[in-house]
């Protein structure tokens, strides 16, 4: 193919251009032509104009060439830098022809020149183009890590500022990064929550991992050691998976959840375990490399599914992981699929990896917050449930409580009650209710012993209705009982208060008089009389009744004092009747 190589011509206002556009390529799959070989105008022919995707040849066993020119058509010197990003290709030699004269600069990651780098990721070779003059670029490209060809030509300005631009973003990537592995690991020991620990050290591998891919690690730890830098790029993205499937499976609790899948799952680790190991001894670390890629898309949709599955559980966090594993998977695909050949180079995509990984880690963090979060609800929840029960408790006790003091008390009440009742049954007349003989009894000896000890006098009527007998025998049994009642209101409402009246039996009651001499307690009596001389008695009319009177001597028994007064009341009936007689 004969293409007329199109020059870039450039003046003082080039700042950026991608080569892409403007260079040849040669594949040498013999992998054994020269610089001088490759420059000879008979081997101009292998050279052909292409397009980007086809400057991503991946693995190949092969060596590639680019070519291209520049032509300063400006009447001034211009200073450029040649940049190449990709900082995983082993071996770039550049050669500059510039007035007959070749210029050598070799690069590369495997490359044993120490100045390759300066201060960026990217490999940079800066040169100067004087007035009106061309220059002449051949550059070889070789090694077992993927082809990916993407030179751009910056002014030196433009240059500078890429490079600060790029080493701050990669610079703040890291540091986000770094900053949030020390606070998950500080959170881990002050929580003393595995989930944090296990999620500090997948941050830690990320960062691992970034700088792999953008050729921190090297440049700061390993600067001498090229091939070891080489085979750290496989294994810091084994070592991510690894920990992303040990975290994913420690927080979404998947060895109880989902037994079988997680078998699935350590056995995946156990291979990026075997695959880290083998990327360090395998001479063809590339085909590590491959297979760590291969495995990475299995786990990364595995993670993708259970994250789906323990969303359908509830699993809380759930929705962030299928975001952060599906947006990784995505990601790691696009870098895989460049770094590969099969999509072109592109800065934005090549630079976004960074940005878009540190999102996914963002992700699992709100992930976390979620848990801890649903965790402290869960336990406030319980508490107050727990507090409300014991109220509860505290309520149906206090109420138990009272309703049992309340019956106790209503209880005792009826009981008290019950008692005063029986008590006075047990001292009432059922008839007349009047006191009955046990409480007159009581109530003649009470009397005894107050009138001996406070020398006070005290009086007793006995009295006896006259001719009663009569009363039953004519109207029956039943008028003579409510005879018998209205002489009982006649006898409560005659005495005084202080008086004691009861039925001492039969028709016969008895009057106690406290404090009451003879006198007093004949008037008493007289009063009575007349009383019951005043009263007609329902069916039966007139009635009277005599009287038995005596007062206390000193040395009263209640025998002594009772039989004065039954004498009194024989006296009166003896003297005709309605009468009374004092008993002395
Ligand atoms: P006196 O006293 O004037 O000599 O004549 P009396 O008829 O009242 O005498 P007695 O003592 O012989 O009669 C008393 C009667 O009272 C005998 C009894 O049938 C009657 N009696 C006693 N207790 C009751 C009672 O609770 N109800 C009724 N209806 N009658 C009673
Ligand atoms: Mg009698
Ligand atoms: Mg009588």
């Amino acid at each position: 193919m004969l293409h007329a190589t199109s020059i870039l011509n450039v003046d003082e206002k080039t700042d950026s251009v991608n080569l892409s556009s403007y260079l040849e390529l040669f594949v040498d799959k013999s992998k054994k032509l020269t610089f001088e070989d490759a420059s000879s105008s008979s081997k101009n022919n292998l050279f052909h104009s292409t397009s980007a995707e086809e400057l991503s040849l991946g693995y190949i066993d092969a060596v590639a060439w680019i070519r291209f020119s520049i032509k300063n058509n400006t009447k001034q010197q211009l200073d450029f830098a040649l940049v190449l990003p990709i900082p995983w290709i082993n071996f770039i030699d550049v050669y500059r022809i510039e007035d007959n004269n070749i210029y050598e600069k070799k690069c590369g990651s495997l490359s044993s020149s120490s100045d390759m780098y300066l201060n960026s990721k990217s490999f940079f070779i800066p040169f100067s183009l004087g007035a009106e003059k061309s220059i002449k670029f051949y550059i070889r490209f070789s090694g077992a890590d993927a082809l990916t060809i993407a030179p751009y030509l910056y002014s030196k300005s433009v240059a500078k500022k890429n490079n600060i631009n790029v080493t701050l973003y990669i610079g703040a990537l890291i540091g986000v990064l770094v900053m949030m592995t020390l606070f998950y690991l500080v959170l881990s020991i002050i929580r003393k929550d595995r989930d944090y620990f296990y999620y500090a050290f997948y941050l830690f591998s990320i960062i691992f991992m970034l700088g792999s891919y953008y050729g921190y690690n090297s440049q700061i730890f390993w600067p001498d050691t090229p091939l070891f830098n080489q085979k750290i790029i496989s294994a810091s993205f084994a070592i991510s998976l690894f920990t992303g499937l040990l975290f994913s499976r420690k927080f979404l609790n998947i060895e109880v959840l989902l037994p079988r899948f997680d078998i699935f799952l350590q056995f995946q680790m156990a291979i990026y375990f075997v695959l880290v190991i083998l990327s360090f001894l395998s001479v063809e670390y590339h085909n590590v490399f491959i297979a760590t890629i291969v495995l990475a898309s299995v786990s990364l949709v595995s993670l993708f599914c259970i994250s789906v599955k323990t969303y359908s559980l509830d699993v809380v966090g759930s929705g962030y992981l299928i975001l952060s594993w599906f947006i990784f998977l995505i990601n790691s695909l696009l870098a895989a699929l460049m770094v590969q050949g099969y999509i072109g180079y592109s800065n934005i995509l090549y630079y976004s990896f960074g940005v878009v990984t540190l999102i996914d880690t963002v992700l699992l963090a709100y992930a976390l917050e979620a848990k801890i979060d649903t965790m402290k609800k869960e336990k406030f929840q319980a508490q107050r449930s727990l507090v409300e029960k014991e109220k509860e408790l505290a309520l149906l006790n206090y109420k138990d409580k009272n309703e049992l003091e309340d019956i106790v008390s209503k209880r005792t009440l009826e009981l008290f009650q019950i008692n005063k009742k029986l008590e006075e049954i047990s001292i009432t007349d059922k008839l007349t209710k009047l006191y009955n003989r046990v409480k007159i009894d009581k109530e003649l000896l009470y009397a005894l012993e107050y009138a001996e000890r406070y020398k006070a006098p005290f009086s007793l009527i006995l009295l006896d209705i006259d001719y009663f007998k009569s009363v039953n025998d004519e109207y029956g049994h039943l008028i003579g009982d409510t005879v018998l009642m209205e002489f009982a209101n006649i006898l409560k409402f005659s005495i005084r208060n202080t008086d004691f009246v009861g039925r001492w039996g039969g028709e016969e009651f008895l009057v106690i008089c406290p404090k009451t001499g003879k006198d007093g307690v004949i008037s008493l009596a007289k009063h009575i009389q007349t009383q019951i001389r005043n009263i007609n008695f329902s069916t039966v009319g007139k009635k009277t009744a005599s009287f038995g009177v005596t007062t206390y001597y000193k040395g009263d028994t209640p025998m002594s004092i009772l039989i004065r007064t039954d004498d009194g009341l024989y006296r009166a009936k003896e003297s005709g009747r309605d009468t009374i007689v004092f008993e002395a």
